[in-house]
């Protein structure tokens, strides 16, 4: 558990070239991704006596928390939407946990939404459900842990932390950190179409079907663990346009990179023309987990 955080940071040099764009690699994390960080902070601040944990993940919440039910001793179930990529599933499974793979497109409330069947273990197993979408320490684990970190690093010269938004634990932790440092810092949001963060910073409703096959970004409805008033704008990108960035990420740059670190990067493609100064940004997950989905 010692060895999560402390990821580096790399200058996207290639894609952008003349401007100061850096990503900060999160899928150097021993679980995989950034949750590592959200699931350690939330197991400390765990109620005594938990032996069981379940939670409701698009994946890599699930892996970082079977990786720490392992280390820790706990029994550990996590529910999915059936969207879920065949890598993510298989390592979950090989720390040890249980899957219970769930209906991706319905309601949250629907029986069988992977929200209602983490509470309905929850409820009937006694199992403690970390609740990553309404817990305030979601949040919390980034404001004092990722952000930080990300500031000593670049010595507080950021300009625009530009960050995907999921559950908006990420986003709201770490932009509210960055503007208590420094309030001329703009955070920006970046989703897939249609998904419903863009609506609740700027109040702009546009007509369309929502669905996306990048994992980790996007909402039907804003998680509770989203500060609408720490982010400045969102901007959204074609789920097409994203995958053709994940992939030159991968040709251009050599860092192979889940599907919303391609997402990010095709939104900052789209706004740099309009920014001055030093971009920011974070890469969740590798694109070792979307091997044989995107690649
Ligand atoms: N990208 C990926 C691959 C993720 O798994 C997540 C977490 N759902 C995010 C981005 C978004 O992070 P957050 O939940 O903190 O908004």
């Amino acid at each position: 558990m010692e060895a999560i955080g402390n990821t580096p940071i790399v200058q996207l040099q290639r894609l952008f070239r003349g401007h100061d764009v850096v990503a900060k690699l999160e899928f150097m994390n021993p679980g995989g991704s950034i949750k590592d960080r959200m699931v350690r902070y939330m197991l400390r601040h765990r109620p005594d006596g938990v032996e069981h944990v379940v939670e409701s993940s698009s994946g890599n919440t699930g892996a970082s928390l079977a990786m720490a039910a392992a280390v820790h001793g706990l029994r550990c179930d996590v529910t999915l939407p059936d969207r879920t990529s065949v890598e993510k599933i298989k390592r979950i499974e090989a720390y040890g946990a249980e899957v219970h793979m769930c209906v991706a497109d319905v309601p949250e409330a629907h029986e069988r939404s992977y929200y209602s069947m983490a509470e309905r273990i929850a409820a009937e197993h006694g199992a403690f459900q970390l609740d990553q979408y309404r817990s305030e320490l979601n949040r919390q684990a980034h404001y004092t842990d990722t952000a930080p970190e990300m500031w000593f690093q670049l010595d507080g010269r950021i300009d625009y932390f530009v960050c995907g938004v999921g559950s908006g634990g990420t986003i709201s932790g770490i932009g509210r950190y960055l503007k208590d440092r420094d309030p001329r810092i703009t955070v920006i949001g970046i989703e897939p179409l249609h998904s419903a963060y863009r609506e609740a910073v700027t109040g702009q409703k546009e007509d369309g079907d929502y669905g996306t096959v990048i994992e980790g970004v996007g909402k039907r409805k804003p998680s509770g663990a989203f500060d609408a008033s720490v982010v400045d704008d969102v901007i959204q990108v074609q789920d097409e346009l994203a995958l053709q960035y994940c992939k030159r990420l991968a040709r251009e740059e050599g860092i192979l990179a889940g599907g919303s670190s391609g997402c990010v990067t095709a939104g900052i493609a789209q706004l740099l023309p309009k920014l001055s100064g030093r971009v920011v940004t974070i890469f969740p997950d590798s694109g070792v987990n979307y091997l044989s989905k995107y690649f």
